[in-house]
């Protein structure tokens, strides 16, 4: 079997090595400390599906203390106040939290910036307002967001999107669904993902644009949590979107553009997804042996 080998540098490696410390002394205490909330699926969700309020606590003081101790932000760009460590380290770091955390230590989870949650390259093609009004909240950890793309119908095929974006007054009204939305349940924005130009959207040729929404807008709407394996609760949410009112501030990359930006957050999110089955692969097998 032949196999692609290349030296992980040093400074990767370091970076590894401080977060699995980092796991030690921030997370799997909590873990301990709070173990039947953590653990306890009927104690970690409410009756609705979503977190209770306790768990979105240790979830938000996670992401917060990661911020301060310099994990969080390190693969985010350093235009945006990151460490610009780029996507190997991005790659290995993930491997290693879920390696050492696997499925038990889930709040491990949160100690890096996710592509989907937090701040990441998407967050370059905000405008100059949105970043000055969410960037600070978001790189310090006490804020999150979520990636609304997909659509009942609209899975693989992200072209296939209804959501609409009117022109309206100054800016656009969203009107839609959204499904599978990870981390919608507890986000303070989503970007949305919506068709502007039907025209060009059915020739695949442009025609959807990003927009970014914080989630207590007037008409957005977390219809349900979506549960899944039988499981009581969930981090995924359905969405819907009535006369959503949007400013042109609240675009993200240039108008008829936005599926750019959704193909550059997937493309962040294929590398995590890779590292995150590594990792839990290995912290299988370790377990059995
Ligand atoms: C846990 C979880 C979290 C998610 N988080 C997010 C999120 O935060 N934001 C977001 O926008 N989306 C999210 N998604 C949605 C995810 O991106 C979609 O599930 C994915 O794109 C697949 O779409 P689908 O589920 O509609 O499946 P479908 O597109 O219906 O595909 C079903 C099956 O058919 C196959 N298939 C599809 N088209 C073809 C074809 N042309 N030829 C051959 N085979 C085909 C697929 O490979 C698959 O096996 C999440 C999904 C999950 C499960």
């Amino acid at each position: 079997m032949t196999a692609i080998t290349f030296p992980i540098p040093d400074d990767v490696i370091a970076t590894a090595d401080g977060i699995e410390g980092f796991l030690r002394k921030e997370v799997f205490p909590r873990h301990q400390s709070d173990h039947a909330l953590l653990s306890d699926p009927r104690r970690t969700y409410s009756d609705d599906g979503r977190y209770v309020p306790a768990v979105v606590d240790h979830i938000r003081s996670v992401r917060i203390a990661a911020a301060k101790a310099g994990y969080y932000s390190m693969s985010v760009p350093v235009e945006l106040g990151g460490a610009g460590m780029g996507m190997l380290a991005y790659f290995v770091v993930w491997e290693r939290i879920y390696r050492l955390c696997g499925s038990h230590n889930w709040l491990g989870a949160y100690a890096v910036s996710h592509w989907a949650f937090g701040p990441s390259p998407v967050l370059l093609k905000v405008t100059d307002r949105a970043r000055s009004e969410i960037l600070g909240g978001m790189m310090e950890g006490r804020t999150s967001m979520c990636f609304g793309m997909s659509e009942p119908g609209a899975g693989s095929d992200a072209t296939m999107i209804h959501t609409k974006a009117r022109q309206a007054d100054t800016g656009w009204r969203l009107n839609g669904r959204k499904i599978w939305t990870t981390n919608a349940p507890q986000a303070d924005y989503c970007i949305v993902f919506a068709v502007t130009d039907p025209d060009r959207a059915s020739r695949r040729a442009g025609g959807i644009s990003a927009f970014l929404v914080p989630t207590a807008s007037p008409g957005f709407r977390l219809e349900s949590v979506i549960r899944m394996h039988g499981s009581v609760g969930g981090n995924e949410g359905s969405i819907v979107l009535e006369d959503v009112q949007v400013e042109p501030w609240q675009l993200v990359g240039e108008l008829h553009e936005g599926f750019r930006i959704g193909l550059l957050g997937v493309s962040i999110g294929r590398i995590y997804n890779s590292a995150r089955a590594v990792g839990l692969g290995r912290w299988a097998i370790e377990a059995v042996t």
